[in-house]
């Protein structure tokens, strides 16, 4: 997929960010900043009666801050927390890749748009912000892929 393409997304969801502001029932928050580009999110997260996961975040920043919480939001709602994992997981993985990765679509839908991201060891953290205000708040929330997945 083209660089363009991937500006493309990322522009969409900074226009049109999804699960921002949305009011959740949350049980825990986490806020993150990225103090050399300025951004700052705070994530919610809860949990539907189903065990799936409620996500909202709030913040402001750079579009691929913002840009990148939005994909975040979109792609870990309504998931459980075994079924985020991976997605969270092969999302560190591509932005740890400096652009050698091809990143996987099925997995991660849009969030391949920071495929090109990755290459700017400047620009990396505003991508990540909001990935990991969501597992700080996963974890006070006790939402985690290892705390939830066992039955009985
Ligand atoms: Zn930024």
């Amino acid at each position: 997929m083209s660089e363009d393409l991937y500006q493309e997304i990322i522009l969409d969801h900074y226009k049109n960010p999804r699960g921002k502001k949305v009011e959740i029932d949350s049980l825990a928050q986490s806020y993150q900043v990225n103090p050399t580009c300025g951004d700052e999110v705070t994530v919610e997260v809860g949990q539907n009666p189903d065990g799936t996961l409620l996500v909202s975040y709030d913040g402001q920043g750079c579009s691929i801050s913002q840009a990148s919480a939005s994909v975040m939001s979109e792609l870990i709602n309504g998931k459980t927390p075994a079924e985020a994992a991976p997605i969270q997981e092969a999302f560190m993985e591509l932005m740890k890749s400096k652009g050698q990765l091809e990143p996987d679509e099925e997995v991660l839908e849009d969030a391949i748009a920071f495929a090109g991201v990755s290459k700017y060891p400047a620009r990396i953290k505003c991508a990540l912000i909001s990935w990991m205000a969501l597992s700080d708040a996963q974890i006070k929330a006790q939402l985690t892929a290892t705390t939830t997945t066992r039955s009985g």
